[in-house]
């Protein structure tokens, strides 16, 4: 496929980026959107590699400069491509055609930015050396998607990993970019209070495991101010409390279920440990008896420091604006490919906010994409896959 210049290169990433917008699918439904990126890689003469996934898929491109010293690297673009379960209320003349889906966190974007860069790399591939895969990737907002990729043996022979993000709090084509934690570990919790049953006009017959849950979750926000490092970023929500079916029946049982955000390692261990006795000892000391069940989610993402200044040298070398990446607390599972205890080595990996015009939160029913940035954020991550492949940096 031969494009005669940018603007014919923008008109194309736009119209595709639009079918891709009006075509949301969810976590591992995505059927059409695996096609549909299949159909475009393959009309552009891009490799499409064999990897068992039943959705997503992962490309190649080679580089035909001969390597200069060394071994040849390969390096990954991972780029998600699943929608959410929600109503789209932006108006724009490409939203969704489907109701109840929608491509709310920008993930549309991520797979034309992704395609873009494939089509740039290709188009120059005679300026460097080495592999680039592109990992199309399902599931990221189930958040276990990552592991599907993973378990496809797609990062074996992978050095480090890049990632984007869609940032509707930047203008758009400005870089959010910083070493150090940029996402947190994502964790679950369920606690299971177990009391005894009784009329509501004799309490003392029974154990009020409600009492004893309102009691645990208070005690469960101590923990962030007398266990946790008041300088580590860390949080608790309990999200889910369940008790009782009537007004006159004291229930044998309560539930709750919440998260635990964190950015160091520690904290996460330290976490676990102390929801487990903080349940435990409060339900205990109203008579009551808690059971933790603690489910680990992808850890925290980390910027690698090199990585990181190379993503703001190649924004001043190209003249686009750079912030500092944007605190928070919520997740990604990108972080599995360069999690050590997932990947058994140490992978180094970057994930980068790309700027898409200040609007709407992700994950907003009126969210929406500056689609004019799909260009500069193709050429951007170009440059930086070269620079960061051809190891000059
Ligand atoms: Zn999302
Ligand atoms: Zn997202």
């Amino acid at each position: 496929m031969n494009f005669h210049d940018e603007k014919e290169l923008e008109q194309y990433l736009i119209r595709q980026f639009e079918w891709f917008h009006r075509h949301p699918e969810l976590s591992y439904e995505e059927v059409e959107t695996t096609a549909k990126i299949r159909e475009l890689l393959t009309e552009a003469g891009i490799e499409v590699v064999p990897y068992p996934l039943e959705t997503g898929l992962v490309a190649v491109v080679h580089g035909e400069k001969e390597a200069e010293s060394g071994p040849e690297r390969t390096i990954a673009l991972r780029c998600d491509i699943d929608a959410l379960p929600i109503t789209e209320q932006a108006e724009i003349p490409y939203a969704s055609e489907t109701k109840g889906k929608m491509h709310a966190c920008g993930h549309d974007f991520h797979i034309m930015a992704g395609i873009g860069t494939a089509l740039l790399l290709k188009e120059r591939s005679k300026e460097w050396s080495g592999t680039v895969k592109f990992i199309f990737q399902p599931g990221e907002e189930d958040a276990h998607g990552a592991l599907k990729v993973l378990e496809a043996d797609v990062m074996d022979d992978v050095e480090r990993i890049w990632g984007l993000h869609a940032d509707p709090t930047n203008a758009a084509g400005v870089i959010g970019i910083r070493e150090g934690y940029v996402t947190a570990a994502v964790d679950r919790f369920v606690i299971r209070v177990k009391g005894v049953g009784c009329h509501a006009a004799h309490p003392d017959d029974g154990v009020d495991p409600i009492l004893a849950a309102s009691a645990v979750i208070q005690g469960l926000h101590s923990i962030i101010s007398r266990n946790i490092n008041a300088f580590h970023p860390a949080l608790l929500s309990v999200t889910r409390v369940q008790a009782g079916t009537t007004w006159n029946v004291i229930p044998a049982e309560a539930e709750l279920e919440g998260t635990v955000r964190t950015m160091n390692r520690e904290d996460r261990i330290l976490y676990e440990k102390r929801v487990h006795e903080t349940a435990e000892r409060i339900a205990a000391a109203y008579g009551a008896e808690a059971e933790v069940e603690w489910i680990f989610g992808a850890p925290a993402t980390y910027n690698d420091g090199r990585m990181a200044r190379l993503c703001e040298k190649i924004a001043r070398i190209q003249g686009m604006e750079t912030v500092p990446e944007e605190d928070s607390l919520g997740g990604d599972d990108f972080s599995y490919y360069e999690d050590k205890d997932t990947m058994g080595r140490d992978i180094p990996g970057c994930y980068l906010k790309i700027g898409t015009g200040v609007g709407r939160p992700i994950h907003h029913p009126a969210f929406c994409v500056d689609e004019r940035v799909i260009l500069p954020a193709a050429k951007y991550l170009a440059e930086v896959l070269m620079a960061d492949i051809g190891g000059n940096c």
